[in-house]
């Protein structure tokens, strides 16, 4: 058994202010990598040009990362602040502005690949550039992962690249969430929570990395009935929320995901679909499928998450994310894709038959 991860990870109210000098200590030259506009109305890219103003550091900032960042992207990235002559690279934004800035650090440590190869596997294990992490949604736990999951229009792929890319550093602050919308960080929730049902119903799920998703459902748990009620999530709740999402990606660091998430890129990729539903929308079947190979991690699941039965989590879900329309026709597609990932579908304890991945399409997806 091993548990590791090594970023140094804050997590508290005014985080990147009380930090500073964690942050300056990264390097003489930030690019800072955003989505369009969120980090700039959150505060979130304040903050950070603040410390590095005081620090007298240079940085240039980097505002085109789109949701489910793709390999373009991540390659003008690099391009960008390889002139700039960065020596690390600072993320703020949700899943897909840090996972950006772990690709292009990848790309800055190593002149000779390209941003449309990332996802080739390498010979060995490539360095990277350090990377800061500050996140403002509550639910990819990017910071505390060494995912990054990139998305290749070139080849129609949405995977994460075969790179492991630790955070050396974050801060995280659920302050950023006053501005997001109810919506998106029940989106984003639905994804963490997935990472911990599915880093439990893992065949790498061990007694010393179990110690994350346990305590984290439990968060969850007590996070619930604010996020099914139809009021705005009260801002007592922003820290609770952003640590729950922080520990869920340091169960993914030791486990990975497994087939709901194997599942969501395609309905992503081809559809559109916003990545914690896209997820949310197979987790309730996958756990069902789980319960007749490992029933006593379903039950302590539920247990945590103070939740009667399996059929009380179907109902849970769809009132947060609804159900997923799709066509007959996009459906056999995706689940004969599936039927071959055994990248994920390796990872179910005691396997899982094509059987019961149709299963998992058909109850999760209104088939029109
Ligand atoms: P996201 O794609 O990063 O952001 C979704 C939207 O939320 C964007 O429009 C963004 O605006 C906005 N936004 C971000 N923070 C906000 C805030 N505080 N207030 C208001 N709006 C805000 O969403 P995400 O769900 O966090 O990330 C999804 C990506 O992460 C996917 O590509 C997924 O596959 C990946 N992922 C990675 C890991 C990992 O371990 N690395 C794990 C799970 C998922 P702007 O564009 O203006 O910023
Ligand atoms: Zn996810």
């Amino acid at each position: 058994m091993r548990f590791y991860v090594p970023t140094d990870i804050y997590v508290e109210k005014n985080c990147v202010k009380n930090h500073a000098q964690n942050l300056l200590a990264m390097g003489k030259r930030a690019f800072i990598m955003t989505g369009r506009s969120s980090a700039k109305k959150n505060g979130s890219l304040d903050d950070v040009i603040a410390v590095l103003d005081a620090g007298h550091v240079p940085y240039q900032v980097f505002d085109q990362v789109e949701e489910n960042p793709s390999t373009d992207t991540v390659g003008n990235a690099a391009q960008q602040a390889r002139e700039f002559k960065a020596d690390y690279i600072i993320g703020i934004g949700g899943g897909s502005a840090i996972d950006a800035a772990k690709a292009a650090a990848l790309l800055l440590a190593n002149p000779n690949l390209i941003a449309d190869n990332l996802h080739k596997a390498p010979e060995k294990p490539l360095e990277h550039i350090p990377v800061v992490a500050v996140p403002t949604t509550c639910g990819t736990g990017s910071e505390a992962t060494p995912v990054a999951i990139i998305t290749s229009h070139k080849i129609h792929l949405k995977k994460s690249i075969p790179h492991r890319i630790f955070p050396a550093l974050a801060l995280v602050d659920g302050k950023y969430l006053a501005s997001a919308k109810k919506t998106l960080i029940i989106n984003t929730a639905v994804d963490a929570l997935a990472h911990m049902v599915e880093s439990i119903l893992n065949v790498y799920s061990n007694a010393f990395n179990r110690m994350c998703p346990e305590y984290g459902l439990k968060l969850w748990g007590e996070l619930k009935d604010a996020l099914l009620s139809d009021a705005p999530v009260d801002e007592s709740l922003y820290e609770k929320l952003m640590l729950t999402s922080t520990i869920a990606g340091m169960s993914i660091a030791h486990t990975s995901t497994s087939v709901p998430h194997g599942m969501s890129y395609d309905l992503t990729l081809h559809q559109g679909v916003p990545h914690g539903p896209a997820v949310g929308y197979f987790l309730a079947a996958y756990v069902e499928v789980c319960k007749k190979k490992v029933p006593e991690d379903v039950k302590r699941i539920l247990e945590l998450l103070r939740l009667k039965s399996t059929a009380d989590f179907t109902e849970m879900l769809e009132k947060l994310i609804g159900k997923c329309r799709v066509s007959r026709e996009i459906r056999d597609q995706f689940a004969a894709a599936m039927k071959v990932n055994h990248s994920k579908l390796d990872l179910v304890p005691g396997g899982i038959t094509p059987e019961e991945v149709d299963f998992i399409y058909d109850k999760s997806l209104v088939v029109e």
